[in-house]
């Protein structure tokens, strides 16, 4: 029994799943085949409430709580679908509605939240992904413009985007402390796209691609709140980023378990179904105790960060316990397959593959270790 969602957040669920079941789910095979999840869905989801969950209805949004976004997570998680929507919503929109003028909102919230408009995070390069202070981007002021010159990779909604909250360099020489957050229209004149999707070895609907700026010029009022604060506003956002890829990880394994539950009690195996052999049973019961206490801990962190945000540490622990439970029991998930967990048929293959960027995005796990342990550098 979970107690953290009320009894309007479970109708919510209902809708999404209904929501997912009918439109989605008949279409993920061809979306991943494709490398990209259709426009049109995207409009369809924000007709049915599911994006944006948390922007008030003033901007044009469903006006929920965190829970509202942590329903549809767990909702497109249940499913397997692998769009970007954790960036647009999750991100791009909070991103706005935080540290956005009411311009910057007016014109892009109501959009994004109908899914008229898609939203991506620019702040990998080819050259930095973890050590994101050392950016090349730049961003110079220009009268009442700035100048964009670089390259970004890696983007979520990349060949899909409308708009691109940049990770800029607005002070080069000041490392952290000169970044900014600028958005970027994709019609911006200068802004070019990778023309397909990069090839990923998993989640094949998720549309993932390089950008380009040469010489892009977007009026100044596009920066998102202070100039060279940009750094900061990614590192208060991270914490509830984290926990969403925590929470998404693991209803994945829990959803894998009971499929696995079930297949192994249905096939036979040496006139018995796999579900017999001990090992097979040793390695479900295994993989129920864990997702029993990742969930009891997942949630009890979900609670406190609509109560009082929780800590970047908090979050980090989180993420890297989610993702390497995940990663390592999805494995052994795989293996009680057979030939059919090697399958992109089958839902185990898919979930397996899918989940591992999730020990990479969002901070790597050596990442999270080491912001962990950052409390013990007084010791050393
Ligand atoms: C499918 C997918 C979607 C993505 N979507 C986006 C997006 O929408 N927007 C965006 O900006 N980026 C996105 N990224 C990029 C992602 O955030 C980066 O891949 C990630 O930050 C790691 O950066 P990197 O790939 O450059 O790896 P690197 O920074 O080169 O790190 C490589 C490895 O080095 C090790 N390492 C790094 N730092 C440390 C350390 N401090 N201590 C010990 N070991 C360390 C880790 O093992 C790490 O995995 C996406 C990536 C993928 C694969």
């Amino acid at each position: 029994m979970r107690t953290i969602f009320s009894e309007e957040h479970e109708q919510f669920r209902e809708q999404v799943r209904r929501f997912c079941e009918k439109e989605v789910v008949p279409h993920i095979r061809q979306w991943e085949r494709d490398g990209v999840t259709p426009k049109s869905f995207w409009r369809m989801a924000g007709g049915n409430g599911i994006l944006c969950t948390t922007i008030p209805e003033q901007y044009g949004g469903p006006g929920g709580d965190f829970l509202h976004a942590c329903v549809v997570t767990e909702e497109l998680a249940r499913i397997g679908l692998s769009t970007g929507i954790p960036v647009h919503s999750d991100m791009v929109s909070p991103y706005l509605l935080h540290y956005g003028s009411e311009e910057l909102k007016q014109r892009f919230l109501p959009r994004l939240c109908r899914g008229e408009i898609i939203g991506s995070i620019g702040m990998t390069e080819p050259g930095t992904g973890s050590d994101l202070k050392n950016i090349k981007t730049t961003a110079v002021r220009d009268g009442d413009e700035w100048v964009i010159n670089g390259q970004k990779t890696w983007i979520t909604n990349g060949i899909n985007c409308g708009v691109v909250l940049l990770a800029c360099k607005t002070d080069p020489a000041a490392g952290a402390r000169g970044v900014s957050l600028i958005a970027v229209e994709a019609d911006a004149p200068g802004f070019t796209k990778s023309a397909r999707p990069l090839e990923k070895i998993g989640l094949h609907a998720q549309d993932t691609a390089e950008l380009f700026f040469d010489n892009v010029r977007v009026p100044a009022s596009n920066l998102l709140g202070e100039q060279n604060k940009g750094f900061i506003y990614l590192m208060e956002q991270l914490p509830q980023e984290r926990l969403v890829i925590a929470l998404r990880s693991a209803m994945v394994l829990e959803t894998q378990l009971e499929a696995s539950v079930r297949y192994t009690g249905e096939r036979k195996v040496f006139g018995n179904s796999i579900l017999s052999f001990q090992n097979s049973k040793f390695k479900l019961a295994e993989a129920k105790a864990y997702c029993g206490m990742l969930r009891v801990y997942i949630d009890d962190l979900v609670r406190q960060h609509v109560q009082q945000r929780i800590s970047v540490e908090q979050a980090a622990c989180a993420k890297l316990v989610a993702t390497e439970l995940m990663g390592k029991y999805l494995d052994e998930l795989l293996q009680l397959h057979g030939g059919y967990g090697y399958s992109a048929e089958y839902g185990i293959g898919r979930a397996w593959v899918d989940a591992r960027v999730a020990r990479i995005a969002g901070g790597a796990s050596e990442v999270l270790k080491d912001i962990i342990s950052r409390q013990w550098h007084g010791l050393l």
